[in-house]
């Protein structure tokens, strides 16, 4: 089942005098700011591509930058494991296009904005023009991508903004098996719908002759022979015509006895990713040849040399999953207010998204973090409570990975004072890691003297043998702790005084 333009399975339940009005699912139209650019870059496109210039057929690397949005206090938020399955799809999608996406900087950008994210149209010229990465692709995620401009109150999925270069969509549409992004991808890259001209009103009767010029006016009727495919409908000429035949439409195969202008009748594609039909499976929507090279001329071409600046990061499948490792399945933590988490590496990855929740669906109140390496300390759970957690590995090219497995565990009633007394300038740990030595040097300068409790503890928060009084004058201090009798691992050292408590990350990897 392809998801591609749900909102219109719910035509089927309006009378049809309200489905005869044009409900507009993509925001990219003849009304569209700067339709005309679009027209003429695409007949650029296809004029060099038809020359020959074009010769590249290595894989293109384009950076995307993810602008994700939520309401000021974080809520709203599609999830950044949503915002991986989105990059699997798009690169599944256009591999066979030799065209493959990667996280622009490795990283996706998250932002707290009520107006952006409930109403972005009024952001374009703050949050949305500040926050644009001037080196990528830009996708916009908001709760919904309508704007004052989608013709008629219909309901606008996602859009491709022409002058400012950028595509916004609806979160609920970014997500596995879903082909409106590639669609507005399209767009980007200079491409028309099928049925250009046609988004005013489509033209589904039968048996007889369709005008000779689209519903919104301004593009010539494709012929269906494609005598003159060149001039009208999309310009292109190994997308047959279609007269926006897909609205409404279920199944994937159209029927209907649609004639052109000179009573022949059309066989529209109801494949083509510029189409509008969405009952074909996922894996059989495409673009046609001459779609891919007026793709491959617009990427070429000097508009998108800013796509070109930075270095394409090295190309890294990953294959593995990871392994929770702490804290360990049904175990209770000491602490609630200070949990450290680990697991396993996985080859290739760079970056892995740790989930947190109550719930072992993760869609309660979940914590959820980026993190670089293969630990963090999280610090706002709550007291006596069961959680849940797993993390998904990926790298700035690769998102289509899978979770660790889930495991369970329950946190403490204790709390672990986290501020730090004001006196106290620095507290360093050295080697860290620690690796062929066994032997770790403290030091700590402190503009005051004070006596403080010196534990080391284990990745669950538990104290281990190294557990002291220790004494700090005034100025820097030095001492050493001889860790030979621990594991390998992830510590915590802690100092606890009357004023607050120091720590830090100790690593242990003979
Ligand atoms: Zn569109």
């Amino acid at each position: 089942m392809r998801y591609l333009f749900t909102c219109l399975l719910l035509l089927g339940l309006l009378p049809l005098s309200v489905q005869a009005q044009a409900i507009h699912t993509c925001g990219t139209t003849p009304w569209s700011e700067g339709f005309e650019l679009q027209k003429d870059r695409l007949l650029h496109n296809l004029r060099q591509a038809a020359s020959g210039t074009v010769v590249a057929r290595n894989t293109t690397y384009v950076p995307v930058k993810f602008h994700v949005g939520a309401r000021n206090d974080g809520s709203g938020r599609l999830s950044a494991t949503r915002v991986l399955d989105q990059l699997c799809e798009l690169n599944e999608d256009f591999a066979s296009l030799d065209i493959q996406f990667f996280l622009a900087d490795g990283s996706i950008n998250f932002i707290n904005n009520t107006t952006f994210y409930e109403n972005h149209i009024n952001t374009q010229n703050s949050v949305m023009t500040a926050q644009r990465d001037s080196r990528a692709m830009n996708v916009y995620i908001v709760e919904s991508a309508n704007t004052d401009n989608n013709g008629g109150g219909g309901i606008t999925l996602a859009y491709y903004n022409i002058p400012r270069d950028w595509i916004v969509i609806t979160k609920t549409y970014v997500r596995r098996n879903d082909a409106t992004l590639s669609h507005e991808v399209g767009h980007f890259f200079s491409l028309l719908h099928t049925f250009n001209g046609w988004e005013c009103e489509s033209y589904n009767t039968q048996g007889v002759n369709a005008p000779v010029t689209s519903s919104c006016g301004q593009v010539p009727t494709e012929r269906a022979s494609g005598s003159n495919c060149a001039t009208a409908g999309d310009f292109i000429c190994d997308t047959p015509a279609d007269y926006n035949n897909g609205i409404g439409w279920n199944g994937c195969n159209f029927t209907l006895n649609v004639l052109d202008p000179v009573g022949e009748q059309i066989n529209p594609d109801e494949r083509n990713y510029l189409s509008y039909f969405l009952d074909c499976p996922d894996e059989e929507y495409f673009f046609s040849d001459q779609q891919i090279s007026a793709m491959q001329a617009d990427y070429n071409s000097n508009r998108r040399n800013y796509l070109r600046l930075d270095p394409v990061p090295d190309y890294v499948e990953i294959t593995g999953t990871s392994t929770n490792i702490s804290p360990e399945q049904g175990t209770t933590t000491d602490a609630y207010n200070y949990v450290v988490f680990e697991w396993e590496a996985v080859a290739g990855a760079t970056s892995y998204i740790l989930e947190i929740d109550r719930i072992s669906s993760f869609s309660l109140d979940p914590v959820r973090v980026i993190v670089s390496g293969t630990s963090a300390e999280i610090e706002d759970l709550q007291a006596d409570r069961n959680y849940f957690w797993r993390v998904r590995p990926f790298n700035a090219h690769f998102a289509c990975t899978t979770s660790s497995s889930i495991t369970n565990f329950r946190t403490g009633e204790d709390v672990v004072s986290t501020s730090t007394p004001n006196y106290v300038e620095s507290f360093t740990v050295a080697p860290n890691p620690v690796q062929s030595q066994s032997e770790l040097q403290v030091f700590l300068n402190t503009e005051q003297a004070f006596t403080g409790q010196l534990d080391l503890l284990d990745i669950n928060g538990r104290p281990t043998a190294i557990r002291q009084q220790q004494q700090f004058a005034v100025g820097q201090s030095q001492f050493t702790l001889n860790l030979s009798d621990l594991p390998n691992g992830i510590y915590l050292l802690r100092v606890q005084s009357a004023d607050g408590v120091l720590t830090q990350k100790v690593i242990l990897a003979r």
